[in-house]
């Protein structure tokens, strides 16, 4: 394969092991792909895989670990430390305490503050005194109350009160002559973030200077989450973020999403509708499966996946033969809009990474170039020798771009062969590109 051709080639040029733009390249798209596909936000992931490579380069590679293995140790690392590295604590200081539940209707608000009362009951010592403060739905009370008498746990509600401010407050004192060391207020949720429900939540904080306010979310949400998150975060400054539904099929790419984005602690993770099944959150776990860690060998096998073998295969021979021409450049475009930067795709080309840092190709130009090539007729794309002066103006105005910048890149691409020409001179170059 490409993969094993990519690495036999680096071992034979560097003769020692490094990773380096050349090998990193397909494996940092790899892991973007990954990220993206367990719901991390894009331009997080591929911020992040920028990172990653910066980590990498330049790392020694031991003997009997493959550049692919160790890339995925940087990763994991790399992904613990962003989701905070240990795990986060949690205050339950006072008398009572006083934890908020916030977020959005569904998102598992009044499970998981069963479920928060029933741990800090048995694992932390504690008398949680449950409050309904969800007026809205008359079956909201009767749901907290099922679950607290599952759990054995008081519930405090006021059916007739519509103000969840004044229940929030009343509740203090009734935690107070009941000797309750800690409340869970359960709030309202709506469907979408509404301006009623951030108010009335805000103002339940502010009459009850809470412990810790806590946002719940939906993990399946995916990258909604991370908006929803960030809403909330702007209006409360919660403490701490809880997922849940992660025994769905989610892969728990919101978690890494939302504490980049908001830079607040996941605190805790749910999974089930069971009452026993919370869990505080460790970012080691959620990294592995974010990874999809359970087998590595099936991670590396990935990382090391390369793009579509026959269309390299065909690429290389038109390099090889100086043939490159727009219609490949625009093939390669579209490959890029999928997965990566121009500079990775090229970094895949055997010989062309080191060389591809000095130009100067931003993701930016892509629209750009694009354009350019699409206002070229199929002729010209295939020839570019084709492109006179008096093409440039039609090409250009097709574009509705400059003249200059179709020149720019026109040199830019000329550049690009100059350089694939160069390659294909070199040993080195040969070698990595292969013989038929
Ligand atoms: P709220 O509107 O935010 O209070 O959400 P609820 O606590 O009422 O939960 C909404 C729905 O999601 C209910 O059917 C819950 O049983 C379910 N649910 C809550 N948490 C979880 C979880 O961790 N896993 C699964 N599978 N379902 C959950
Ligand atoms: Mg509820």
């Amino acid at each position: 394969s490409l993969s094993e051709k990519l690495e036999s080639a680096f071992k034979q040029i560097k003769g020692e092991g490094r990773i380096t733009e050349l090998n990193i390249a397909a494996t940092v798209k790899d892991i973007r792909r990954a990220l993206v596909d367990a719901d991390v936000n894009y331009k997080i992931a591929k911020e992040f895989t920028d990172k990653i490579r910066e980590t990498a380069l330049g790392q020694k590679v031991i003997n009997a670990v493959s550049p692919g293995q160790l890339m995925v140790k940087i990763v994991k690392d790399e992904l613990v430390d962003l989701m905070g590295g240990t795990e986060s604590t949690f205050n339950t200081k006072g008398n009572p305490a006083i934890i908020l539940i916030a977020g959005l209707q569904g998102s598992g608000k009044t499970t998981f503050s069963g479920k928060l009362a029933n741990f800090l009951k048995t694992k932390k010592g504690l008398s949680p005194l449950l409050v309904a403060a969800d007026i809205y739905r008359p079956a909201a009370i009767d749901q907290l109350k099922v679950l607290g008498e599952q759990i054995g746990i008081d519930v405090y509600s006021e059916p007739e009160n519509k103000d969840a401010v004044a229940i929030a407050t009343n509740a203090i004192k009734e935690a107070r002559s009941k000797n309750k060391n800690v409340l869970i207020i359960d709030t309202a949720g709506r469907l979408a973030v509404d301006e009623a429900m951030m108010t009335e939540v805000a103002n339940i904080k502010s009459a009850v200077s809470p412990n810790e306010i806590l946002f719940v979310v939906d993990s399946m949400t995916g990258q909604d989450a991370v908006n929803t998150a960030k809403a909330f975060n702007d209006r409360l400054d919660f403490s701490g973020v809880v997922l849940t539904k992660l025994d769905g099929d989610t892969r728990g790419g919101a978690a890494l999403s939302i504490k980049y984005t908001v830079n607040k602690p996941i605190k805790f993770v749910s999974s089930g509708e069971k009452m026993d099944t919370l869990d505080v959150f460790y970012p080691e776990r959620m990294a592995q499966r974010i990874l999809g860690m359970g087998d590595i060998t099936t991670l590396v096998e990935k990382a090391q996946a390369q793009f579509d073998e026959a269309q390299a295969k065909k690429l290389e021979k038109k390099i090889r033969k100086n043939q490159f021409d727009f219609e490949d450049f625009k093939q390669q475009l579209e490959q890029i809009k999928k997965m990566g930067n121009i500079k990775d795709l090229l970094g895949m080309i055997p010989g062309v990474g080191k060389a591809v840092k000095d130009i100067d190709i931003s993701d930016d130009s892509f629209k750009g170039i694009e354009a350019l090539i699409n206002s070229m007729t199929p002729q010209e794309r295939n020839n570019p020798d084709l492109i006179t002066a008096s093409r440039k103006a039609r090409i250009a105005k097709g574009a509705g771009k400059e003249l200059t910048e179709l020149n720019a890149f026109l040199k830019q691409f000329e550049q690009m062969k100059e350089m694939m020409k160069m390659m294909n001179k070199m040993p080195m170059g040969r070698m990595g590109l292969g013989r038929k």
